[in-house]
């Protein structure tokens, strides 16, 4: 009998996962948050996970990791659902920049000085300052509950070693803050933002955590796994689009063509990525090239994707 494809991806997956692990020697992992610099250099896992809940994993798919951006494409989401597309893109754009993900340049150089999409961090800590709750604790608390309910996995915490190092070191994140307030873009607290915007990127999950939360985005806001629409089908959509053109920086492009799928990258080296109504996909790996994304998971689903012919161009 022929093996069915999951079978055929395990069976695989060892060999592909063994051919870009030379690439860890050529990316460095994140230090300018300086907890994020005690993560295992040479570490790279992957889990996939079909729509009848079958998965297959590799190397170091178990290890724990702090979402960093990848959390961007949910605050996004929940932003969207409490307060609907037109409150939210009054606040920020739906262009990439082809700038660095924590750089400012654009807020000043372009008008009106509205952040150019929610994936970038000045996006991003403007989409924070969106999501509904009384004070910040329950504003991150409904964005973990969000993942928790995303992922299946209600033991889902957030990292607090990594929040407070981020906290106490996040300067050029304070910067961006306090421009988009004095440009009438934020409004409240900028601390309180800050500390919403930096609670949700400390949210520790692993491959699996990560592979789950994208099958709902494969499947359009449906979890195919207990039936539950959990997000909004025209949400879903959005979010898709924006990960397809700005969910790897200014690395976009570049992942469009060479794995051709839709991506959110972050700093601590994990990727979330689907195959549309098919696969939800986690891979880690902490040494990121100069973009910013993860050297080998990079090369990893260049691998799968050309192999299994997933391109959705
Ligand atoms: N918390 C990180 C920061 O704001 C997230 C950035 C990222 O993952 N690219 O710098």
């Amino acid at each position: 009998m022929r093996p069915t494809e999951i079978e055929a991806i395990r069976q695989q997956l060892p060999g592909w996962l063994e051919a870009s692990l030379p690439c860890v020697s050529r990316g460095k992992v994140a230090a300018y948050i300086p907890e994020l610099s005690k993560a295992p250099h040479a570490a790279l896992g992957i889990t996939l996970l079909n729509t009848m809940g079958e998965s297959a994993t590799a190397g170091d798919c178990g290890l724990r990791f702090t979402m960093q951006s990848i959390s961007k494409v949910f605050t996004l989401i929940l932003a969207l659902m409490d307060n609907g597309e037109d409150a939210v893109f009054s606040k920020v754009g739906m262009e990439p920049t082809g700038d660095n993900f924590n750089s400012m340049l654009k807020l000043e150089l372009v008008r009106p000085g509205i952040p150019f999409n929610p994936m970038i961090n000045a996006g991003a800590i403007t989409v924070s300052s969106l999501i509904h709750g009384d004070s910040p604790s329950e504003k991150s608390d409904r964005i973990l509950q969000f993942l928790q309910e995303l992922s299946g996995n209600a033991g889902l915490e957030y990292d607090l070693g990594v929040y407070r190092s981020e906290s106490e070191t996040g300067n050029l994140n304070r910067s961006i803050a306090f421009f988009l307030k004095e440009n009438g873009v934020l409004s409240g607290n900028v601390e309180e933002v800050l500390e919403v915007y930096f609670r949700h990127c400390s949210i520790a999950v692993n491959c699996a955590d990560l592979a789950r939360m994208a099958l709902v985005l494969a499947c359009s806001g449906t979890d195919p796994l207990t039936g539950n629409t959990l997000i909004p089908r025209r949400y879903v959509q959005i979010a898709r689009t924006f990960m397809t053109t700005c969910g790897m920086y200014n690395a976009s492009g570049e992942f469009a063509i060479q794995v051709g799928l839709p991506a959110k990258s972050g700093v601590s080296g994990g990727i979330l990525t689907f195959v549309p109504g098919r696969y939800g996909i986690g891979v880690l790996g902490p040494a990121l090239n100069d973009k910013g994304n993860s050297y080998a998971g990079v090369h990893l689903l260049q691998t799968i994707s050309r192999e299994m012919n997933w391109s959705i161009f």
